[in-house]
């Protein structure tokens, strides 16, 4: 359907093998329980997919993230939800870029194998949303730990993860020179932490997205357990999102060509006032044109990706495909609902469940204002609004 179809096909192929394994049919009934995609998550960890990120020295396969895109583009595709387990391909960057050799060497073959994983991080908290800078919950030293007390909001696969990078304040907003210095991150062991300090309520929302409300209340964590120099956290986490940006951009862009798919072949079949409903124009326009904004979101995409490959300054262009992805799913999305009449509504055509999927995209991990407001201010040189 489209030229990108024919790169990495070794990889297209694949995942669309394993998704067939997990048709409509599984994800509708995990979505209607609420239920976690394990079995799916699991087959994609054996089968070393969630790992493509981790250097081959460490037991991953060590892929470009042109091709960690494909990956999530396909599971997308296929009509699975990579939501589900995002996370443990992304938030080993931090630990692999700013982690100690001794951190790396004894987290990253286990999380490359699935037999611990990092699947979470835990950044937002309900007073200050995106205005990370002003997060309150803290982390004091009292000699070889950490004390951490405070609050988080919508942290993400807790309950299936063993691990969790956290970002907290360890010197006082008030002390610092630069506002975005004075945070830390770590790896908190949610084994030990949950129980002990840490307190997980689940949110129940809109997707079958697996997050939760975390409160600490003098959460201990080993001192060996921050991650690269404390005070630095926050660039740090700033460093990860570019790749966690064009991943996000190639889900979208996933489930973009769902829509477009689906679509399409109920166009065709649906005959009403004697002839296929997609006959008509007014029902052509709006398909056709997701389908170029979704092809022209998938171009940005690879930009982003190869310049992040290349070592090279990839911030705009991965916010700007993340942006143009989203953007294009969402208008897909509404396509295929619009022509799918009232069936789109139905459960059973899986149209609204991806529908609502979709549309988190638009909020999360980046809104989209906040990315025009980057581009606005650090591309275009326009004067700083906060
Ligand atoms: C299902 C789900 C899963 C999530 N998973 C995680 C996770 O695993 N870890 C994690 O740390 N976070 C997670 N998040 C949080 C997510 O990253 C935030 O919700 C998102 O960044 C927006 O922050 P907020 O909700 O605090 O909105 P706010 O910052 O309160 O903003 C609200 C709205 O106002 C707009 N706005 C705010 N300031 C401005 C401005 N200056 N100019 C223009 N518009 C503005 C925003 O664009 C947004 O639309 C998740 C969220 C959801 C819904």
């Amino acid at each position: 359907m489209t030229r990108f179809d024919h790169e990495y096909p070794e990889i297209r192929e694949a995942i669309r093998d394993l998704c067939a394994d997990f048709p409509a049919t599984y994800f509708r009934e995990i979505d209607e329980r609420r239920a976690y995609p394990e079995a799916f998550v699991d087959a994609l960890t054996k089968a070393g997919w969630l790992a493509a990120l981790i250097p081959q020295e460490y037991g991953g396969s060590g892929l470009s993230l042109v091709e960690a895109s494909v990956i999530m583009e396909e599971i997308n595709r296929s009509g699975g939800n990579s939501a589900a387990c995002h996370g443990q391909m992304y938030n080993m960057g931090t630990l692999l870029r700013h982690g100690s050799a001794e951190q790396k060497a004894s987290y990253l073959p286990k999380i490359a194998s699935g037999e611990l994983r990092l699947q979470s991080m835990g950044v937002t908290e309900p007073t200050t949303g995106t205005d990370t800078t002003r997060i309150k919950t803290t982390a004091v030293r009292k000699g070889d730990r950490y004390i951490v007390n405070g609050q988080k909001v919508w942290i993400s696969r807790v309950q299936h993860s063993d691990l969790m990078i956290l970002l907290a304040r360890t010197t006082p907003l008030a002390e610092v020179t630069k506002k975005s210095e004075g945070m830390s991150i770590f790896i908190v062991d949610l084994r030990d932490a949950v129980g002990n300090g840490l307190d997980v309520r689940p949110i129940r929302n809109m997707v079958n997205h697996e997050t939760n409300e975390l409160f600490f209340e003098n959460l201990e964590i080993p001192a060996e357990n921050l991650i690269g120099e404390e005070g630095k956290g926050f660039k740090y986490i700033l460093d990860g999102l570019n790749a966690e940006r064009a991943l996000i951009a190639a889900e979208c862009i996933g489930d973009g060509y769902w829509f477009i798919d689906k679509v399409m072949r109920y166009a065709k079949e649906r005959i009403v006032f004697g002839r296929p409903i997609g006959q008509n124009q007014g029902v052509q326009f709006p398909i056709a044109k997701a389908y170029v904004n979704v092809e022209a979101a998938s171009l940005m995409r690879y930009k982003a990706c190869e310049l992040f490959d290349a070592g090279k300054p990839c911030g705009a262009e991965a916010n700007m495909a993340k942006m143009l992805a989203a953007d294009a799913s969402w208008e897909a999305a509404n396509a295929c609902l619009q022509f799918h009449g009232g069936f789109g509504f139905a459960a059973d055509y899986d149209v609204e469940r991806k529908f609502r999927e979709t549309r988190l995209y638009q909020v999360a991990p980046i809104s989209t204002n906040l990315i025009l407001s980057y581009i606005a201010e650090h591309v275009l040189d326009l004067p700083r609004s906060f």
